[in-house]
């Protein structure tokens, strides 16, 4: 039964390091404003479809990322404490590229400059 949360507790997140705000049906229930660093699984804890945050950038706009391998590209969870999500995240957000990964409940950007010209 649940075997599979006991190994996986979210709730063991600690503090400061991005958590579980919300577990929702679908990707419209995701709540319009999400606390930083907090994050929001569409489907079940055990089985997540989608991954949504706002982005950790001064902008913060909303990033929806799908977990279903069966969609290409897509986003993995690492069954870590802290939040770890591969590959990394790369989208054009209002203030430029914003491209980073989420490795134990820890943003780690990519150098814009890195990848400039
Ligand atoms: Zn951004």
């Amino acid at each position: 039964m649940a075997k599979l949360s006991k190994k996986w507790s979210w709730g063991r997140l600690l503090p400061g390091s991005w958590r579980l705000v919300a577990t929702v049906d679908a990707a419209d229930e995701v709540p319009l404003r999400l606390p930083r660093r907090g994050f929001v699984l569409v489907g079940s804890r055990q089985r997540p479809r989608w991954l949504a945050f706002d982005c950790p950038c001064r902008a913060r706009h909303r990033v929806l990322a799908t977990l279903d391998s069966a969609h290409s590209p897509h986003w993995n969870l690492g069954r870590t404490r802290k939040l770890t999500v591969w590959p990394s995240f790369d989208c054009r957000g209002p203030a430029g590229r914003c491209h980073y990964f989420i490795r134990d409940g820890r943003v780690l950007w990519i150098s814009e400059k890195a990848w400039a010209k």
